[in-house]
């Protein structure tokens, strides 16, 4: 086969076909010519120098992983251009590297990797993820909503980031609805509507958090509509966030509900206790602090409806153990957390308390709180007790009122027992979670 550069070269582009995209291949290699292989040199003919540079920074692993399949053995590839005159190909759009990118607005920090999936938000994630790998082309518009501090942005931006890595020159912009209508109404005071519209409309991608804004505001939503309306025809990608579903917000015109439905709206709720301690884990490891596991646990355990506050949590531990100078234990975290988890007392009602808990349980609100110390309600009733002490600022001894005049030692003994059964009992710690967060979400 030696000596014969050109057949050989016809054998390799045969296995490359395979292995690279058709546009590209069409681009970088249809109009190569093998022309010598002699001493284990193969020289390639290319139109012009600018195929060499392109070839060799893109493609030399795999021609040469290639080379070797057919042959058998190691060959050295060299190119030769037939032209000197650099003329650039016209280069698959994926390809355009040196293109500037447009400002984006994109976080770096949020990413897909530094997102935790539990089960309160592994089908947003997994929608997210698939927009991002194909835009336009799997769920669009993307319509995210869901309560404050669950991740919308952190997955919006997660978008945005992981689909300009593959697609590096698709011009993705980030923009939350009121700066969107901030500058609208600047570039409509300074006669510039159609700078405007020309920015908005050539994007590959448009995120659009927080859109809930939208409601009431009649000449936004003229403006979005049209946005909207010019991307989708283009076949460009749209996500939007919102807290609540489209139809939810409130004075949102039908045509725009309806477009921001023709997708796939996703929601993301509450994390559930391993998704939050997942979460504290992760946040330590990428600040680099090590923070003892019943810290964590006991944070995860009082901080449960809103994952911002879960990382607040932390940043002030940290600035109080650093200002003091103390290592971060048990005692200190709840020392520090106690005013900011103490805050949210009080909000919580006894009857919704008393509903919840003898709904979960299927006992009486009568038997919860009377005076028989029947076996079956004994354990509901402590959680009561438990939940109560935790949830509101009630003394031991008013709890023990409200639960048919027991005294403040029995309310005592059973909030340590079911602190204890969290403790030991994932499955029972699971459960008071959930009580817990249907009553303060
Ligand atoms: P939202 O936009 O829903 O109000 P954000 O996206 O701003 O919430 O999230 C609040 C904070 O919580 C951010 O710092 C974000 O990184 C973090 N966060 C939210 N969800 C997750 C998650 N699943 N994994 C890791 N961090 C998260
Ligand atoms: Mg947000």
């Amino acid at each position: 086969m030696e000596d014969n550069g050109f057949s050989l070269w016809t054998q390799i582009l045969e296995k490359i076909k395979e292995k690279v995209p058709e546009q590209s291949f069409k681009t970088w290699f249809s109009t190569t010519k093998g022309l010598s292989f002699t001493d284990g040199s193969l020289i390639v003919e290319v139109p012009n120098p600018f195929y060499i540079d392109w070839l060799e920074e893109h493609y030399l692993n795999i021609l040469n992983e290639t080379a070797s399949a057919v042959l058998k053995r190691k060959i050295k590839i060299s190119f030769k251009a037939n032209n000197l005159e650099t003329i650039r190909p016209e280069p698959a759009l994926k390809e355009i590297v040196s293109f500037p990118s447009p400002k984006t607005n994109l976080r770096e920090r949020y990413t897909f990797e530094n997102f935790i999936v539990g089960k309160c938000n592994q089908f947003a994630q997994a929608a997210a993820l698939a927009v991002a790998k194909a835009p336009a082309k799997t769920y669009n518009p993307l319509f995210i909503y869901g309560g404050v501090g669950l991740g919308k942005t952190h997955l919006m931006h997660a978008i945005g980031n992981y689909s300009q890595s593959l697609y590096r020159n698709s011009r993705v912009f980030y923009i939350p609805a009121e700066k969107f209508m901030n500058e609208m109404v600047y570039a409509i005071k300074n006669q510039e509507t159609l700078e405007f519209k020309n920015k908005y409309r050539n994007l590959d991608m448009l995120l659009i958090d927080d859109i809930h804004f939208l409601g009431d505001k009649v000449s936004l939503q003229e403006e979005i509509f049209h946005t909207f309306n010019a991307l989708y025809g283009a076949q460009k990608q749209i996500v939007v966030t919102s807290d609540r579903p489209p139809r939810d917000i409130p004075s949102l015109e039908e045509r725009l509900i309806s477009r921001f439905q023709w997708g796939l709206v996703v929601d993301i709720q509450t994390p559930d206790l391993e998704t939050r301690i997942a979460i504290l884990k992760k946040k330590s490891e990428l600040d680099e602090i090590n923070i003892p596991e019943d810290v964590i646990f006991y944070i995860a355990n009082n901080i449960r409806t809103n994952i911002r506050e879960l990382e607040g949590s932390l940043v002030r531990l940290l600035a109080l153990s650093s200002l003091t100078n103390s290592e971060i234990n048990l005692t200190t975290a709840k020392e520090m957390l106690n005013s900011f988890i103490g805050d949210k007392k009080n909000r919580i009602k006894l009857k919704d308390i008393l509903k919840i808990v003898t709904d979960f349980f299927d006992v009486s609100e009568e038997a919860l709180i009377g005076k028989r110390r029947t076996a079956s309600v004994a354990l509901p009733r402590q959680v009561g007790m438990y939940i109560l002490r935790e949830l509101t600022s009630l003394s031991l001894k008013e709890i023990g009122l409200k639960f048919g005049g027991r005294d403040h030692t029995t309310v005592l003994h059973a909030y340590d027992k079911i602190s204890k059964m969290i403790k030991d009992d994932k499955d029972f710690c699971n459960k008071i979670d959930k009580i817990i967060r249907k009553l303060i979400s």
